[in-house]
């Protein structure tokens, strides 16, 4: 459908949704015909050839919506992603840019590249991860686009949660959904429109922190540490050994971070990572709002606390009064034995 033609309908459709009471039954009509106006295009981050998590979390939650659901990608080499990217559940399309110029994920070019697909392709949303690359993009396309920006969208609730303004620019919580799994789909892979915009900006380097651990923000299983290790030489004598008696991911509490005991990169939290792992074990944390803001949709929440009354508490569905330089090393102990 004609991009102008479908955005009015979808405009029509949801001021009548709007203004009436539906039966039940016109309810479900009406949410049908938008779900089919729907179409997203999802921006699917890649490195090294491998898409990451959340870009595959966006592609679940634009499923959810409802409508049709485009990929697209840029960068050097990507049409083989692409074809990957093709065999994802529930796309029915990938739009690939080759050109080395994207390579590095600078906003500043990806954002005019992306407003030029999502004009020429009239879609209704877009989607991206809530990840360094997607928080720093699509603030910059909502802009260019003179649109509102949502961001960290953790539930797709219903229609009425999308207004008629168009496009709608989002970043979506990767933990929040499953990623779609890169089997069974079968979409059309074309080339998009590459307006090749100057990049003010100079990609000079990066720093990046190597583990064999992993990764944060996937992990189901994380340890993560608190100001009530002390040091950043008990941090690193008793949080990575237990983490690594579990299989699981290295966190820390912004307390941790900025007194140096741990990397930024570890901070989980209301300004650092957001997490829902299988068990989350934690020792030396409080357990401040901004906190659990990253870690409270963790399946199981453990902690080690010396004070009955910390918050953490709370939140935790397995809790011990203890002091941790203790507890901690005896757990390590007991889970290496068993291994
Ligand atoms: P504390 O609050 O100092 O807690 C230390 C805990 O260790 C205490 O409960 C203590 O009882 C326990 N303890 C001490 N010794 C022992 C021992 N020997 N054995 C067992 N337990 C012991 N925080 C984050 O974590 N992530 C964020 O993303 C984040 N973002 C923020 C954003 C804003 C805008 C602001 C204002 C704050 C933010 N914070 C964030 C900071 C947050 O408010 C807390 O200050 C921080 O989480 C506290 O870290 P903590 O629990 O490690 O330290």
């Amino acid at each position: 459908m004609v991009a102008p033609l479908r955005n009015s309908l979808l405009r029509q459709a949801t001021t009548c949704l709007r203004q009436t009471q539906p039966t039940p039954v016109a309810r479900l009509s009406r949410i049908a015909t938008i779900q089919r106006l729907l179409s997203t295009l999802a921006v699917l981050e890649q490195r090294e050839g491998k898409l990451n998590h959340s870009s595959l979390a966006s592609v679940t939650a634009a499923q959810r919506m409802g409508g049709s659901v485009h990929g697209i990608l840029a960068g050097s080499n990507v049409k083989s992603v692409a074809d990957e990217a093709a065999r994802v559940d529930g796309l029915e399309k990938i739009i690939y840019i080759e050109n080395s110029d994207y390579d590095k994920g600078l906003p500043e070019n990806w954002a005019p590249m992306l407003v030029e697909n999502v004009k020429n392709g009239g879609y209704t949303h877009v989607f991206a991860g809530h990840s360094a690359f997607g928080k720093n993009l699509m603030p910059r396309v909502a802009a260019l686009m003179d649109v509102q920006q949502v961001s960290d969208i953790t539930q797709i609730v219903s229609e009425d949660t999308f207004s008629s303004d168009s496009p709608k620019i989002v970043t979506i919580r990767g933990t929040a959904f499953p990623s779609g799994a890169a089997e069974g789909g079968s979409a059309s892979v074309e080339e998009g429109v590459d307006p090749k915009a100057p990049c003010p900006t100079e990609w000079v380097s990066e720093n990046l922190a190597k583990s064999d651990r992993p990764e944060l923000g996937t992990a189901a299983r994380v340890v993560s540490g608190g100001r009530g290790l002390k040091s950043k030489e008990e941090f690193d004598r008793l949080i990575p050994p237990l983490a690594d008696a579990l299989g699981a991911a290295v966190g820390a509490s912004r307390a941790a971070v900025d007194s140096g005991f741990a990397d930024n990169s570890l901070q989980v939290g209301q300004t650092g990572k957001n997490v829902a792992p299988q068990l989350y074990l934690c020792a030396g944390i409080s357990g401040a709002i901004q906190h659990l803001a990253g870690m409270k949709d963790s399946k199981v929440i453990a902690c080690i606390n010396k004070d009955g009354d910390a918050p953490i508490f709370q939140v935790a569905d397995v809790g011990l009064v203890g002091d941790l330089f203790e507890k901690v090393p005896e757990l390590t102990e007991k889970l290496n034995s068993q291994a």
